[in-house]
């Protein structure tokens, strides 16, 4: 405990997942939490939290709510879509809700925090990826996949821009891990394909070389450690915590 003592973390998505996991371990490590979502009954769920409700796609509330919180020393980026489709099927409006949603999202919140972190000349900045980006090549994530490699360029851009003055940017890429979007996901596939819930589940298990899905909690302990001094020499680097996905 005590890892992020003094600290003050702002995350997105944090009512659910990643996210909602990131928020209490960040807590148990002694930071401050603000955390954000568009899911106010969740939010309301959240202990020991500061909490808002964020739209992560609204430039002015993005910029109006960082105004109102103050400076952070933490920025977890954990909301993102996952879109289902190929190069054929992805819609005009899927694939730029998928940026707007994964990527420009990030664009909004590192703007309207950086400035803080610059005067206090530190700040770790956490974006969530995921293993479908420029690491693996997956079925049925078009627009999804580009748009965590994109987080991985975003990542290393702001890393090398910044790297003299304290802050430190870093990307996590997770593998497949036992969420509630991951829930509606198998429940959508199995409706669609007629395959019962167990058999998608089971086809999500076995793209593991690990032969198990993922927890928040084990994301959550790498974001711990990005976002903790334990990694203040490390930036501009993607992290996998994948099970092996990448193998
Ligand atoms: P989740 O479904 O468990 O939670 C998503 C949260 O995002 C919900 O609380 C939802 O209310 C919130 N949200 C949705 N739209 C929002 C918006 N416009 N503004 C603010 N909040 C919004 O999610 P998760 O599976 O933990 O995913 C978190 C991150 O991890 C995402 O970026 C996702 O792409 C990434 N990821 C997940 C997996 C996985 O297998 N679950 C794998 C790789 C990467």
């Amino acid at each position: 405990a005590g890892r992020l003592q003094g600290k003050t973390a702002f995350i997105t998505a944090a009512a659910a997942g990643i996210g909602l996991a990131s928020v209490e371990t960040f807590l148990a490590e002694g930071a401050k939490v603000i955390a954000t979502d568009i899911d106010e009954a969740g939010l309301k769920k959240l202990k020991g939290a500061i909490t808002h409700k964020l739209d992560v796609t609204s430039t002015d509330a993005v910029s109006a709510l960082a105004k109102d919180v103050g400076p952070v020393d933490i920025l977890l980026n954990a909301a993102g879509w996952v879109h289902h489709g190929t190069a054929i099927d992805t819609k005009e409006e899927d694939w730029d809700r998928s940026f707007d949603l994964n990527v420009k999202s990030m664009y909004r919140t590192i703007r309207a925090f950086l400035p803080g972190m610059l005067e206090k000349k530190k700040g770790s900045i956490i974006n969530i990826a995921s293993g479908a980006s420029s690491v693996r090549g997956i079925p049925f994530r078009y627009a999804y996949g580009t748009t965590k490699a994109a987080v991985i360029g975003l990542t290393k851009s702001v890393a090398a821009d910044y790297i003299r003055q304290g802050i430190r940017v870093n990307a996590v890429c997770p593998g497949t891990i036992e969420t509630p979007s991951l829930g509606m996901r198998i429940d959508t596939l199995s409706r669609q394909s007629g395959k019962s819930i167990e058999k998608v589940k089971q086809d999500f298990v076995d793209r593991q070389p690990m032969a198990r899905l993922g927890t928040a909690q084990e994301i959550a302990w790498l974001c711990t450690y990005l976002a903790s001094d334990e990694s203040s020499y490390t930036t501009g680097q993607v992290h996998l915590a994948d099970g092996g996905f990448a193998l």
